[in-house]
């Protein structure tokens, strides 16, 4: 560590957080994950590993690891991923090892994701999570986004509402819970249950030296 590192650590050293963000499809998870990211360059996106292939314009790495379905059994087998789920015909995890690098590196890891890939990744490392949930104000405003949204079928639409019934049963499984009324009010509070979670005593390894320095630091 450099001198001015020594003499400002809360600048350099801090171990890593996991945000966990869930909501019932239409919610705004991912507009509000998206901004959160954008505008915070110590926060980055999980990656996860997938056996889909990759559509036009994916880059390895970059949206997904892709990985053949035996590879992903070996990660599976060989404790690799932190959580893994099937989705229609694929299998889609988050490896371990990227996450844990980036924690150690002081690097926050924000993941988009349901409440069963959250609830596996708070098991796996239950002291490096900090979990949100996000409400619909109304399910007439969830059914009205997702038609603005004008991304799905009717019939696709219908499913995600469905789904999304059971989703929201899980929200007291989470350390905190956003209703998205107001989007600059939801992100703004987003914004402050993140910077919270970054200033707890167990992300920052150098308070106790610090505290330490301050309590032999002369009373004049
Ligand atoms: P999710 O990732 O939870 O499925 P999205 O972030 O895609 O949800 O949001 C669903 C739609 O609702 C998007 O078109 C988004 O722009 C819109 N949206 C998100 N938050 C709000 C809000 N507070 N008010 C109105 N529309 C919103």
């Amino acid at each position: 560590m450099s001198q001015t590192d020594a003499a400002r650590p809360w600048e350099v050293q801090r171990r890593g957080l996991l945000l966990l963000i869930s909501s019932p499809s239409g919610a705004g998870k991912t507009s509000l994950s998206r901004r959160l990211v954008a505008d915070h360059d110590d926060l980055v996106l999980s990656i996860s590993a997938t056996t889909r292939a990759p559509r036009p314009g994916e880059e390895e790495g970059r949206e997904y690891y892709f990985v053949t379905p035996e590879r992903f059994d070996e990660m599976v087998a060989g404790g690799q991923l932190l959580e893994w789920a099937h989705v229609h015909d694929n299998r889609y995890g988050t490896p371990r090892a990227p996450v844990e690098a980036a924690l150690a590196a002081g690097q926050d890891v924000l993941f988009d994701i349901d409440w069963q890939g959250a609830a596996q990744v708070r098991a796996a490392l239950p002291e490096d999570s900090a979990s949100v949930f996000v409400l619909p104000p109304s399910w007439a405003d969830l059914a009205r986004r997702l038609n603005a949204r004008a991304q799905d079928s009717a019939a696709v639409i219908q499913r995600r509402l469905e789904r999304g019934r059971e989703e929201i049963t899980h929200w007291g499984d989470y350390d905190y819970v956003i209703v998205n009324k107001n989007f600059d009010r939801a992100y703004a509070d987003l914004g402050h249950i993140y910077r919270a979670e970054r200033m707890k005593p167990t992300r920052n390894p150098w308070l106790p030296d610090f505290v330490r320095r301050l309590g032999s630091e002369s009373l004049s």
